[in-house]
């Protein structure tokens, strides 16, 4: 498998590139040009988040305990006193940097659910949930940031799977083809979890302007209502 320095160049490397590419075809500010750059770079990194004590596990979870206290102070500001305002985004940052990353390491098994083809998919939807319900991003730059996302992340699985090849071509190494996983029958309950996640993602979507265009009148009355029916059967659970 491929090491982190390695990991972070490629994916810095793809994401320019990407990043280039839809500044000169798409109308994009420098700021959300920026915001691409960054998503596709992390996500290149995302995959190694199972590792235990791996540096992308570090890296990703001190961002999140950033935006756990960030969402606190955000979140509470005028209901709490001041010190105890930032006494919770305190110990709410620990929590996440410290107990849910110990518990995230002992409960994940490296090179498994994450090092696989339907988690990869489940990325790119997480990011449109994200775009779309907290960061109220447009519909075309949420899918565009989803597809940094996705690429990212692939781009992490073909190069451990690349890694895993011996360089005469002549062997291939243990880790051979657990990079690029679609099912483990070891793990179902994980997996069945995980594309279960992955359709309700994909029942849910909003499309971009471009793909509901396309879709005829009466399939799209059809999935709305469908989504409608959905929304009413929820709270009646
Ligand atoms: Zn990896």
């Amino acid at each position: 498998m491929a090491n982190f320095n390695t990991h972070i160049t490629v994916a810095a490397a793809g994401s320019l590139l990407a990043t280039g590419i839809c500044l000169q075809t798409a109308h994009l500010s420098q700021a959300e040009a920026a915001a691409l750059f960054a998503m596709g770079t992390l996500a290149g990194l995302l995959p190694d988040i199972d590792s235990d004590h791996s540096l992308p596990a570090q890296w990703i979870f001190s961002l999140l305990s950033l935006a756990t206290a960030l969402l606190i102070l955000f979140g509470w500001q005028g209901k709490l006193p001041l010190w105890q305002l930032l006494a919770c985004a305190a110990a709410g940052a620990v929590v996440m940097r410290y107990i849910i990353l110990k518990l995230f390491t002992r409960i994940t098994v490296h090179r498994a659910l994450f090092h696989s083809l339907p988690a990869a998919l489940l990325a790119g939807l997480a990011t449109i949930v994200l775009g779309q319900q907290l960061m109220g991003w447009s519909l075309d730059f949420t899918w565009l940031a989803a597809a940094f996302v996705t690429c990212g992340y692939l781009l992490h699985l073909l190069l451990d799977e690349m890694f895993s090849v011996n360089l005469m071509g002549s062997s291939l190494k243990q880790s051979f083809g657990t990079a690029l996983t679609l099912f483990a029958p070891a793990a179902w309950p994980a997996y069945l979890l995980l594309y279960s996640a992955v359709l309700a993602g994909i029942v849910l979507l909003p499309m971009p302007r471009f793909i509901s265009a396309a879709i005829p009148r009466p399939l799209e009355s059809t999935l709305h209502d469908s989504f409608n029916h959905l929304l009413v059967m929820v709270p009646a659970w």
